[in-house]
């Protein structure tokens, strides 16, 4: 494939060309169709081809496309104060800018101008992106390896230990970094109570909370932010991923005081703003908050968890199902590559976690699958899995 030869050998290729999709299908060059239940890496949240988002974009490209950050845009004032409305309290400063990894790149930048401070904690198992700082700020040792020295000063701390995290402060920490559901590494929840445990820790100590919800947020686990679902709210919030729809954007939230530190030409992005984006990221959260995206999240979620949980009561190869809404993984005995081409056989697309053992199947549909989709999602893993046990038992 052309692509193969000129793009190189950096991504993990599924054997599908991807054309078009619709809600939450998508079909190939042959005409297939699929039930997309990777979602584009969780970014289709709003579902492929959404009318809303995509007369926003028609209607911005037929005005102008480019408006860099210097000067003033209708369309950027319009999606700041929609993102305002939904942004967690306090949170009432944003920068913009077109990726997760930069999202974060710009909250250590401001965390380190506000602070003073260099330290910087993040979590075993995290993903924070593959740029410098959010690299170093991700845990898996193997994506940094060959890339050393990674931005000095940053500890790894046990994810949901609460003593642990403590012991690893000192003089120079200003900044924690949490993902509240950890996604790369398989879907982890934060456990109860850890974040309001963190959100103290921070308070005493003056140290800036950034949650990184790029994969957990928007809607995902059924409420608008990952971090409602245990009532805390951090100084720094990332989002990107679906923000915009699928066009390439982030906002970094943050307290007023802590962007009000950074001075002119402290920070910029060329493309960051741009009004395209702007469009496209207004339809999108309105689309979530006011075409019931958020509760159809919830209320499919929990029927795809219970259709789940019954399958884990059936097949002995099914250690575990975590998560919450529609953000899902199903951790088995065994490496789920083959699972994951059977799925494709049978028109699902399943995502697959990076960082463990290649045993989980993660789920990131768009927030618009159905009751039909989980039913087939049901129908093919339970028979994928019957014809793997029955492989493994001759
Ligand atoms: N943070 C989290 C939690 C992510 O899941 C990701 C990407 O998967 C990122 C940051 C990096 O985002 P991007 O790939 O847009 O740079």
């Amino acid at each position: 494939m052309l692509e193969d030869e000129i793009l190189g050998n950096l991504y993990q290729k599924l054997p599908v060309t991807l054309e078009k999709g619709l809600g939450s299908h998508v079909w190939d060059i042959d005409g297939n169709e699929y039930i997309d239940c990777m979602g584009a890496y969780g970014v289709a949240i709003t579902g492929h081809r959404n009318q809303r988002v995509n007369n926003a974009i028609k209607n911005q490209i037929d005005k102008i496309i480019s408006v860099h950050s210097s000067f003033y845009n209708k369309t950027r004032e319009n999606f700041l104060e929609t993102i305002s409305h939904v942004a967690p309290k306090n949170l009432s400063n944003v920068y913009l800018g077109n990726s997760g990894t930069e999202a974060i790149e710009a909250a250590i930048k401001f965390s380190r101008k506000y602070t003073g401070k260099k330290g910087m904690i993040a979590m075993k198992g995290s993903y924070h992106g593959r740029t410098m700082g959010s690299l170093s700020l991700t845990f898996t040792p193997k994506y940094k390896k060959s890339f050393e020295p990674m931005v000095e000063n940053t500890q790894f701390s046990e994810f949901g230990n609460i003593t642990d995290l403590e012991s690893k402060i000192n003089s120079e920490t200003g900044f924690i970094i949490l993902e509240p559901i950890q996604g790369e590494s398989g879907i982890h929840p934060a456990p109860d109570g850890f974040l309001q445990q963190v959100r103290k820790l921070c308070d005493e100590k003056n140290i800036v909370l950034v949650f990184d919800e790029v994969q957990c947020g928007l809607g995902r686990t059924g409420k608008m932010w990952a971090c409602e679902n245990w009532n805390v709210i951090p100084d720094i919030l990332c989002t990107s991923k679906g923000l915009a729809g699928g066009i390439p954007f982030s906002a970094t939230l943050t307290k007023s005081e802590i962007l009000d530190s950074m001075e002119k030409g402290e920070q910029s992005s060329t493309f960051g703003g741009n009004p395209l984006a702007c469009a496209a990221s207004a339809a999108t959260l309105t689309a979530l908050t006011d075409d019931g995206l958020i509760d159809n999240a919830a209320k499919i979620g929990s029927l795809l968890w219970s259709g789940l949980e019954k399958l884990k009561n059936k097949h002995k190869i099914i250690r575990e199902i975590r998560g919450k809404g529609l953000m899902i993984a199903i951790e088995f005995e065994i490496d789920v590559r083959e699972l994951l081409l059977r799925a494709i056989e049978q028109r699902i697309i399943f995502l697959f976690s990076l960082y463990s053992d290649k045993n989980i199947l993660r789920l990131l549909p768009p927030l618009v699958l159905t009751e039909n989709d989980v039913s087939e999602i049901l129908r093919v893993l339970d028979e994928i899995i019957s014809n793997e046990e029955n492989i493994q038992k001759n």
